[in-house]
């Protein structure tokens, strides 16, 4: 069976409840009403009556009746002789009620079309006994109950249709932006267009600020699409290029007309393409690991100095070959918790770069020391430097600002050194002024954060 709308039941639900409350309170208020009219009017009636014998007078056996009050408070009084024959009052006032006279009695009778309250008393004055029975009508009080009930079996279905109606309605304006990320979400799903957004009414309420949730989750999931979309076309490109020198390469190798010299050159040719593939990818892996959180860092305490000096003897045979002077000045014993292979990769790729990028002549250095809140590192270079619209883009993978030179780099060395700091809760940057040179510097804490 198909569910109510939420609109549907939540006007429902407080609609009955507010019927329910509302019935009850009006009956309730009846039946109190009612019953305390009902006790008013007995003990009026029991007042006046009692007031009555006390009034009543007998002189030798006949009634006096100048001080007694035959009609108040709506209660009309009789004086009757133990026969049950009428003393007072003399004038008749119309009302007669045909019931049996009791003492104490309070009773309800029908008379003259209408209902009464009747009380008798029986008294004794002067040694003569006599009757004294007051009666009120019923009607008054019932006509009023009545009206009551009537104004309440209108006046609350119109009370609670209006309050559905203005609930039906609010809650309506409510849900519409439900409706309109209903659809949006659907076109989205349907001509996957993820620039589309949900509409905004800047309200502040719980829909609108999932609104700007949604939105703002959509603004990810397409940056995130396009990032993807970069990779893919950005790795095919890499990867292109290497692949189609090996090709190339092997056909030559294998045509008649090469020569032993040839194919040893083209076999050359082939690892130093293959060398390129295969680092890519690792460097890929290790990345695509990096982002969806599967790799975890070997964190032991890593004696910096050492491997900074290490890093430093590794390059400086590209050194020399680039014509660079490398100078390293490290502070001994300098060690942080970290992870060794990661760290000897992030010293590696800026200490690279720096000979890469540098100029004949030029110089690298190595810098490393003790802060009070960690670990500096800071290498500098006197190369051709980074122009400030680059200096954002450099840590994208693939990015290459100087593609004539980095011929041998894929463009993934400093989005993998970004990684690193930041996996071991360090920030690095960049200072750079073009045609002179570039200084990358890398604050690491000496405890990496506890959570990744
Ligand atoms: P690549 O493999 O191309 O070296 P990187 O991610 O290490 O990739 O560097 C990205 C780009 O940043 C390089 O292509 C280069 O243009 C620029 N770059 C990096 N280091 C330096 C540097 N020390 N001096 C000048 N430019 C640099």
């Amino acid at each position: 069976m198909r569910r109510l709308s939420i609109k549907a039941r939540v006007t429902l639900w407080y609609t009955g409840l507010l019927m329910l409350l509302l019935g009850a309170g009006v009956a309730y208020l009846l039946a109190f009403a009612g019953s305390l009219s009902g006790r008013q009017l007995r003990d009026a009636l029991q007042d006046v009556v009692s007031e009555a014998v006390q009034a009543a007078r007998f002189e030798y056996g006949e009634l006096e009746d100048g001080d007694i009050d035959f009609y108040r408070d709506g209660v009309s009084v009789f004086l009757y002789d133990t026969d049950g024959r009428l003393l007072a009052p003399k004038v008749n006032r119309g009302i007669q009620i045909d019931a049996l006279l009791e003492d104490q009695a309070v009773k309800t009778v029908e008379g003259n079309g209408e209902r009464w309250l009747v009380h008798d008393l029986y008294a004794q004055q002067d040694g003569t006994g006599f009757w004294v029975r007051g009666i009120v009508s019923l009607s008054g009080t019932q006509g009023t109950l009545q009206k009551l009930l009537l104004l309440a079996l209108v006046g609350v279905p119109a009370f609670v249709l209006v309050a559905a109606l203005g609930g039906w309605r609010v809650t309506r304006r409510a849900f519409a932006p439900v409706g309109a990320m209903a659809e949006t979400a659907d076109a989205i799903s349907s001509g996957s267009d993820l620039s589309r957004r949900v509409p905004e009414d800047g309200s502040g309420d719980e829909l609108s600020r999932l609104a700007m949730t949604v939105n703002s989750m959509l603004e990810r999931l397409q940056a995130s699409f396009e990032r993807e979309r970069q990779f893919s076309s950005d790795v095919s490109h890499e990867l292109r290029t290497p692949a189609a020198v090996i090709l190339s390469q092997c056909e030559f190798a294998l045509s008649p007309q090469a020569g032993e010299e040839d194919r040893r050159e083209a076999l050359g040719a082939i690892l130093r393409q293959d060398r390129k593939i295969t680092s890519i990818i690792s460097q890929l892996l290790l990345l695509a690991r990096a982002e969806d959180g599967r790799f975890r860092p070997a964190w032991e305490r890593v004696e910096l100095s050492g491997l900074c000096e290490a890093v430093a003897l590794e390059l400086e045979g590209q050194a020399q070959k680039a014509g660079v002077r490398l100078a390293a000045e490290i502070e001994p014993d300098v060690a942080l918790t970290g992870d060794e292979t990661l760290l000897m990769r992030l010293v590696t790729n800026l200490l690279s770069n720096a000979i890469s990028y540098n100029r004949p002549g030029g110089s690298a250095v190595l810098r490393l020391w003790r802060e009070a809140q960690g670990v500096l590192l800071e290498v500098e270079d006197t190369g051709v430097g980074i122009a400030r619209e680059e200096r954002e883009k450099i840590w994208n993978r693939f990015y290459r600002a100087d593609t004539a030179r980095s011929g041998e780099g894929a463009g993934l060395g400093l989005s993998m050194a970004q990684w690193i700091v930041r996996l071991h809760g360090g920030e690095i940057g960049v200072d750079s002024v073009p045609g002179e040179g570039s200084t990358f510097r890398v604050r690491l804490p000496d405890e990496p954060p506890k959570k990744i």
